[in-house]
């Protein structure tokens, strides 16, 4: 069986068996014997993830004859993933000022769902606070490691360690052949031992999804399903409008922008991407799913691997089209239900503040949640309107995470075939 059936069947298999665990009461059996086996794969993934980015950008650096290819790849590369995000804030804006979730959103839930979470709500907003006290500049400053043991010691320091094997890659490149070889020879060993075990992974990776979904379900409906329900029906509404912003983007804008530079097929690019979709899915990390969308972007969409390994662990940091419009539709979302009108100039201010947000948003579960308290933050809104999408935001970030991820692939396929790569679907 290939690897996306597998993994379709863990899913759905974990789906059932969560679904069938709260209705038979088996909460803390799923809790406590079958979750761990999704946490520890979530781990492997996280593991191999510093690893994979350094040893497979120096590697991926080292192939090229002059550090010019690489600037030139920087520059497109951050260019689409601008353009992209800011095009996704766009749709977004367009779809919550037209279908306008939060007129329907009824005022007593206002009320209710904003003392039932306002503790929840104050952990995020504590979190965003240390974003928004530091400068302007802050970001770029955060980028510079001081130490790469401390930076590779923590997988939130994923642009650090690009920084840093970047600045090795060209270090290498401009060194004298004769002295650099061996490292070069080394490097390249290292990778493809690398590649083996994120393929050792993946074999496990049904049995970590099956675990993770199942885990999943069994803690969003806590011991009271039905109160999940009555809670999350309100938000029906909104989560729908999010949702139909994530499909516009994975069938309708990426499939158009890659078949129209790449001339691959949507259906091809689909077949490639479509395992660490699911991953994405599952895990809520486009941290965790990198090993696996860089593999299916090298392997499956014959992206070299100077580009793969540049784009895809660039584009899990920053690129997050998925998120900004989240942040985008709920921002609009929670001033609607607040009865507060949004001026044009308010949604000027939110397209640049959830491009920024979504850049500044770690890869992890829930970050796109923190950040949008800075979005409502510029635009005049209590933060405390977090509390009204809490309930709903852990399926709406597995949902846009998969855009992310599937984001990530189309820049690197079309920084690929702007440098004369042929893109094509390869099994
Ligand atoms: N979970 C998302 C990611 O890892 C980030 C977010 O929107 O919360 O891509």
């Amino acid at each position: 069986m290939a690897l996306h059936s597998k993994i379709i069947l863990g899913l759905l298999i974990g789906l059932v068996f969560g679904i069938i665990s709260v209705f038979i009461g088996l909460n803390d059996f799923v809790s406590d014997w079958i979750m761990p086996f999704g946490t520890i794969f979530v781990k492997m993934l996280k593991l191999v993830a510093v690893p994979l980015i350094l040893v497979s950008l120096i590697s991926g650096i080292s192939n090229l004859r002059d550090t010019s290819k690489l600037s030139r790849i920087g520059g497109k590369t951050f260019g689409i993933y601008v353009l992209t995000t800011i095009s996704a804030i766009i749709i977004a804006l367009f779809l919550a000022n037209t279908l306008q979730p939060g007129e329907y959103f009824p005022d007593e839930k206002t009320a209710e769902l904003k003392e039932k979470y306002a503790s929840d709500a104050n952990m995020k907003i504590t979190s965003a606070e240390n974003v928004k006290d530091s400068g302007p500049l802050q970001m770029m400053i955060d980028v510079v490691p001081d130490n790469f043991f401390y930076s590779a010691s923590n997988n939130r320091n994923m642009l650090q360690i690009i920084f840093f094997s970047i600045l090795f890659g060209v270090g290498l490149v401009l060194s004298s052949p004769k002295k650099s070889a061996p490292v070069k020879k080394a490097f390249d060993g290292l990778n493809e031992i690398i590649i083996k075990i994120v393929e050792i992974i993946m074999e496990y990776a049904p049995i970590g999804v099956f675990a993770l979904l199942a885990g999943l379900i069994v803690d969003l409906a806590g011991d009271d399903p039905n109160n999940l329900i009555t809670t999350l029906k309100p938000l029906l509404y909104y989560a729908i409008t999010v949702l139909i912003g994530l499909a516009f983007m994975i069938f309708i804008f990426y499939p158009i922008i890659i078949y129209s530079f790449t001339g691959i097929s949507f259906f091809n690019f689909l077949k490639a991407i479509f395992p660490a979709q699911m991953l994405a899915f599952s895990t809520s990390s486009s941290a965790a799913t990198l090993p696996l969308t860089m593999k299916r972007v090298e392997k499956n969409l014959n992206v070299s691997e100077e580009v793969t390994s540049f784009v895809c662990p660039l584009g899990a940091t920053i690129n997050m089209d998925g998120t900004s419009i989240h942040q985008a539709i709920s921002a609009v979302f929670i001033a609607q239900a607040f009865g507060q009108d949004l001026t044009l100039t308010d949604q000027i201010v939110i397209v640049i503040t959830a491009t920024l947000s979504s850049i500044g948003a770690a890869a992890v579960p829930g970050a796109g949640l923190i950040m949008l308290v800075i979005v409502l933050g510029a635009i005049g809104i209590d933060p405390q309107g977090l509390a009204l999408i809490i309930a709903i935001d852990r399926p709406l970030d597995m949902c846009r995470t998969m855009v992310n991820v599937t984001g990530d692939a189309t820049v690197a396929s079309l920084v690929a075939s702007s440098e004369g790569e042929k893109i094509k679907f390869k099994t």
